[in-house]
């Protein structure tokens, strides 16, 4: 009788407990302790390939690697879990090939460029470690570890390298490439975000406008529109995805689609909701990005949940098989 209500008394601790473990270490936190770690060696795979990257008007040749490196200085912030930092190198070292062997946005004059809104973003080494400061080195480290770490790893949907795109948040599900581009691709559907709210800054974020700013964005691109009259009047009939993006909106009678409204008026997202208040339009949004594909934040709730880089990737990357790829390069 004892001995069980010990038992009984240790397992209610545990019950307790447990959901605290699993809440800690959150970014930042817990990370102060690692200084220092070993680095590994440069992949052979990612050596042996080599680009021809546009940054700014000159094309710079570097391996496959170190242009991998610049890519996630840029794109993925570097306090975040090793695991993470892997799944993104994987995605962005098979969006890389993809764009070589589909023909990329460049032409025959080079193979893929640092523009963001182009192709990827990509920060050099020294400029990464100014604005990284004392933490330079081991952020230095953990990026060139998730690189060597996943040498030539690629994701392939029937035998070939995926549009492995991806984005900073999504909204309560991740978004099918479909609903946002215009092909539905088999392996970029909609799947359950993982981020957790409350750990993804600006997640929840506001864009207020007047009628006159409002008017000036919407009608330099739909003259058409009619917005006359009051304001409350001028946003009509809205649909939504299931997750519930904006799929398609219409403003003074006008139809367009979410992402097209997101992009005009420069919100974080497609998820929204409007209202008119204080004589101001008002855009309430959820996440950061297009939803489609690998959700950096959720990639790291993954992380710290135990997750592997290559469970983070089945779960947004549907049906795909990730392996050792050697590229297909026919310049
Ligand atoms: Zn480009």
């Amino acid at each position: 009788m004892k001995h069980s209500a010990t038992v009984s008394i240790v397992l209610c601790c545990l019950l307790f407990l447990l959901p605290l473990l699993t809440l800690v270490p959150r970014i930042g936190e817990g990370e102060e302790e690692i200084t220092q770690i070993e680095k590994l060696p440069p992949g052979q795979q990612d050596a042996a390939t080599t680009l021809r990257v546009l940054v700014g008007d000159t094309v710079e040749e570097m391996t496959l690697g170190d242009y991998l490196q610049g890519v996630l200085r840029a794109e993925m912030p570097a306090s975040f879990e090793e695991e993470a930092l892997k799944a993104q190198a994987v995605a962005a070292r098979t969006y890389t090939l993809y764009k070589i062997e589909t023909g990329g946005n460049h032409g025959t004059d080079a193979d893929i460029c640092t523009d963001s809104t182009c192709c990827q973003a990509y920060l050099s080494a020294e400029k990464a470690a100014s604005n990284w400061g004392e933490k330079a080195e081991l952020y230095e480290t953990k990026i060139d570890n998730a690189v060597a770490g996943t040498d030539g790893e690629t994701i392939l949907y029937g035998g070939a390298p995926i549009l492995a795109v991806f984005h900073s948040s999504s909204a309560g599900m991740t978004r099918s490439s479909g609903e946002v581009w215009t092909s539905d691709l088999p392996y970029l559907q909609s799947v359950e975000a993982m981020e957790d709210p409350e750990t993804v800054p600006n997640y929840y974020s506001t864009a207020e406008f007047t009628a006159q700013e409002f008017k000036e964005r919407f009608l330099a691109s739909h003259p058409e529109a009619d917005l006359s009259g009051d304001m409350s009047s001028w946003i009509g009939t809205i649909t939504r995805s299931e997750a519930n993006n904006v799929d398609t909106i219409t403003v003074g009678g006008v139809t367009v689609r979410g992402t097209e409204l997101r992009s005009i008026l420069s919100l974080r997202s497609a998820s929204f909701d409007v209202e008119v208040k204080n004589e101001k339009l008002i855009f309430y949004v959820t996440g950061f990005g297009h939803g489609v594909g690998l959700s950096q934040y959720g990639a790291n709730e993954m992380a710290q949940e135990g997750k592997t880089y290559l469970d983070i990737l089945n779960h947004y990357y549907t049906g795909v098989t990730i392996t050792t790829y050697v590229p297909k390069l026919t310049r």
